[in-house]
Order: structure tokens, then C-alpha cells, then sequence
């Protein structure tokens, strides 16, 4: 049986107090369900001493273990602030800072080098989808992914259309994908959805049967909706 997993991607959101506000208001996972923060560096320390059983993670980090590369952070930092997970090819990574799959490649081998768990993210956007490329795309994305993945991860389906835009993914349409994806990774990789998960449609997302759990961007910060999310999902 794979796990459930609801992540919180905070994206560049939170100041520390109000990190650690957040952090208290949520409860200890249910039994069978992993939940998992993604803040910003800065607040991972802070984050990673009152998390309890919920598990935190890097939002990015740098393919090489250390050097001259201003403003990044390496797998190892990461495992040392109190991380055990990374995202790898988030697609506002891959757009706003032009990475390929073959960067994600080597940040998800850089991760597991520091014995981190990669959340891989993936996902079409708007204009692959109207062409009719939507699986081409996400093939593309876990093949190249799969090349460097060994040992435990879990996989994101996030269309890019979805992600904080509040156009949620149908059930129908995030079964279709998640199916796809699972024929290629096999069954016992959890398969996260992402993209404007909200309490009011995580109970039809995760009644299907390849959807394993959320990553939550803008309803993470919202303490109320992030636990009804997790309270959906067990
Ligand atoms: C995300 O950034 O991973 C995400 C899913 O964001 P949102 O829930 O705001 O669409």
C-alpha cells in the first residue's frame, strides 16, 4: 500500500513568527499519512524544531555538493538544517529560471547523494495541453527523471495551467495523467496531485485511484484549509 502524502509548498511566503504559528496550528499526521513543508531556506530551521512527526523539505537545491555558486544551497546544507525531502523541477524552477530536464536530472541525483527525497515535479502547460502533448511532455519529464532516480521518491503531477490559478485539474483529467505516469513508474511510487488543491476538490482528486496525495501552494498557508486537505486525504 503506498503511502499518502500532503506536502505544503510555501513558496517565498512566511516570515519566521508566522512560520512557527503555522507550524503549531497543524496536528500530527494521521496514521498512514506523511505531510511534508517546503519553506524557504530561511525558515527551515525554525520549521524543522517544532515540525514533530510532519517532515520538512528544501524547495530547490544546487546539482554540485559545494563551491562558488552565490545564492544556491547543496543537498548537504539542506540534510544539516533538519531537511529530509527536496523538490526537484518544480515549473516555477523550470520557467522562471530556465531549468531543463537534464538540471533537474542532476539536482535529483544531488539529493539522493545527501540522502534527501526528491518530490519530482511535472507537469504541461496550457499551450501543451491544447496541442494535444500533454503525455509526450510528461513522458519526457519522468524519463529524464528516472535516470537519475534510485532509492525512495515520490512524483508531483502539477499542470502548469493549475498551479495558482484556481483551474483545478478535474478528477478525470488528474486520473488520466497520474495513470499514464504510473505505467511508467510502476505501482509503488506515490504520485502527488498539484494545482489549485483546495478542501472543496481534494475529496474528488483523491478518490481516484493513481492519486496519492496534494502538493498545496497557496491553501498551505491557510492552516484551516491545509489540515481539511490532510483530513481529506487519510
Ligand atoms: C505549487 O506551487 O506546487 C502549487 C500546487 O501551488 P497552488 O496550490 O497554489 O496551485
Amino acid at each position: 500500500m503506498r503511502s499518502r502524502i500532503v506536502a505544503a509548498n510555501w513558496k517565498m511566503n512566511l516570515l519566521k513568527a508566522e512560520a512557527a504559528a503555522l507550524v503549531q496550528k497543524l496536528e500530527e499526521p494521521p496514521e498512514g499519512t506523511r505531510v511534508v513543508i517546503f519553506p524557504s531556506f530561511p525558515l527551515i530551521p525554525a520549521v524543522a524544531e517544532l515540525a514533530g512527526r510532519i517532515e520538512v523539505g528544501g524547495q530547490d537545491l544546487h546539482p554540485e555538493d559545494k563551491g562558488a555558486f552565490t545564492g544556491d544551497v547543496s543537498g548537504a546544507q539542506l540534510a544539516d538544517a533538519g531537511c529530509t525531502w527536496v523538490l526537484c523541477g518544480h515549473s516555477e524552477r523550470r520557467q522562471g529560471h530556465g531549468e531543463v530536464d537534464d538540471l533537474v536530472a542532476r539536482k535529483i541525483a544531488a539529493a539522493q547523494r545527501h540522502g534527501l527525497i526528491p518530490m519530482v515535479c511535472v507537469g504541461e502547460t496550457k499551450e501543451e495541453r491544447k496541442a494535444g502533448d500533454t503525455l509526450k511532455v510528461l513522458e519526457r519529464q519522468v524519463r529524464s527523471a528516472l535516470e537519475a532516480l534510485q532509492g525512495e521518491f515520490a512524483l508531483a503531477y502539477e499542470p502548469v495551467w493549475a498551479i495558482g490559478t484556481g483551474e483545478t485539474a478535474t478528477p478525470e483529467i488528474a486520473q488520466e495523467a497520474h495513470k499514464f505516469i504510473r505505467g511508467l513508474l510502476g505501482e509503488d511510487v506515490p504520485i502527488l496531485y498539484g494545482g489549485s488543491a483546495t478542501p472543496d476538490n481534494a475529496a474528488g482528486l483523491i478518490a481516484q485511484p493513481d492519486v496519492d496525495g496534494f502538493l498545496v501552494g497557496g491553501a498551505s498557508l491557510d492552516p484551516g484549509k491545509f489540515l481539511s486537505i490532510i483530513r481529506a486525504s487519510g
